[in-house]
C-alpha cells in the first residue's frame, strides 16, 4: 500500500527551512478499516439466521395445536440453529487470525494436514456424490500450526465439492516447487468468472447470490484460508473458468520436519 502521510508537527527554525514532522497512517487506518468492516458485515451476516431462528420459534408456539406443523418449523428451526453455530465458529476463527496472538511454530505434516481435512470432509462429499482423489509427494512439512492449516485446506476441499456437479471427481495433490510445498485443489465445477477472482478472498464475498445460497455457503472460507495461509508466510493462487471448475494452489515454505527424526526415516517418495 501506498505511504499516507499526515503532518504532526510545521516547525520554521530558520527563515527557509522549515522542519516537518510526518507519520504514516495508512497501517494504521487500514486495520481500523478492517476492523469497521467485519464488525458491519458480521452483524449484517447475522441478523438473517437470528431472524430466521426467532420467527420459527413463533411459529412453533402459534402451531402448537398442530403437531405436524410444529415437526416442520422444528426442523427448520433446527437447520437454521446449526447454520447460525457454523458462521458464528468461522467468525470467531477469522477474528483470531486476523489478532496478533498466534505464533505458528511446530513442524505440520502435510500428509496428517490432509488427511485430517479430507476426513472432515468425507460425508460431505458422499453426501454430494463427490469423489476425493488424493495423490502426490508424501513426507512434506511445513512449519506452522497443524489446526489452522487443516482447516484452510478443509475450506478449499469443501468449496470444491459444493461447487462441483454430482459425480464429478476433485483432485487433492501436493508438490514440492522449489523449496515450496504447494497443496492443489481442483475441481470441475461451476468455475469463477474473472471479475470476481480476486473479490471471493473478501469476507462474506460470494460469486452469484443464488447459486452460492444453495450451498448455505457463509462467504468467509476463502478468507479464511488467505489470512491462514498468509499467516504462515504463503500464498493463495487461483486458476479458473467458468463452466471449467477451479483450481486452488496453497502455497507454503517447506521445511525440514521434525528434527529428532533421521532423514533416512522419514517417508519420502
Ligand atoms: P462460501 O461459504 O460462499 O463458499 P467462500 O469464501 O468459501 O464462501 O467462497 C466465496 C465464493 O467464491 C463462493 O460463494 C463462490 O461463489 C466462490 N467459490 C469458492 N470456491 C469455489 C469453487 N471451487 N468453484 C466455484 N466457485 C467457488
Amino acid at each position: 500500500a501506498e505511504a499516507r502521510l499526515v503532518v504532526v508537527r510545521a516547525t520554521r527554525i530558520s527563515p527557509r527551512l522549515i522542519l516537518v514532522v510526518m507519520r504514516d497512517i495508512t497501517e494504521r487506518e487500514r486495520v481500523e478499516q478492517m476492523r469497521r468492516d467485519f464488525v458491519a458485515n458480521t452483524s449484517h451476516e447475522l441478523k438473517t439466521p437470528v431472524g430466521a431462528v426467532s420467527l420459527l420459534a413463533e411459529a412453533i408456539e402459534s402451531a402448537a395445536d398442530d403437531p405436524e406443523q410444529v415437526r416442520i418449523f422444528a426442523s427448520r428451526l433446527t437447520a437454521e440453529a446449526s447454520r447460525l453455530a457454523a458462521l458464528t465458529a468461522r467468525i470467531m476463527n477469522l477474528s483470531r487470525l486476523q489478532s496478533d496472538d498466534l505464533s505458528p511454530d511446530a513442524d505440520v505434516s502435510i500428509d496428517e494436514v490432509l488427511t485430517a481435512a479430507l476426513e472432515a470432509h468425507a460425508l460431505q462429499a458422499a453426501s454430494a456424490g463427490v469423489t476425493v482423489v488424493r495423490g502426490g509427494k508424501r513426507g512434506l512439512y511445513v512449519r506452522g500450526d497443524a489446526q489452522i492449516l487443516t482447516d484452510a485446506i478443509g475450506n478449499l476441499i469443501s468449496n470444491a465439492i459444493a461447487y462441483s456437479p454430482a459425480g464429478a471427481d476433485v483432485g487433492v495433490g501436493v508438490r514440492l516447487v522449489d523449496g515450496v510445498v504447494e497443496v492443489v485443489v481442483t475441481d470441475r465445477g461451476i468455475g469463477i468468472a474473472p471479475a470476481d477472482q480476486e473479490r471471493i478472498f473478501e469476507r462474506f464475498y460470494r460469486a452469484d447470490q443464488a447459486r452460492s445460497r444453495r450451498t448455505g455457503g457463509t462467504g468467509l472460507g476463502l478468507s479464511i484460508v488467505k489470512h491462514a495461509v498468509s499467516r504462515h508466510g504463503g500464498e493463495v493462487r487461483l486458476w479458473s473458468r467458468p463452466g471449467r471448475g477451479s483450481t486452488f494452489t496453497v502455497r507454503l515454505p517447506a521445511t525440514e520436519g521434525p528434527a529428532d527424526l533421521p532423514r533416512d526415516k522419514r517417508d519420502k517418495k
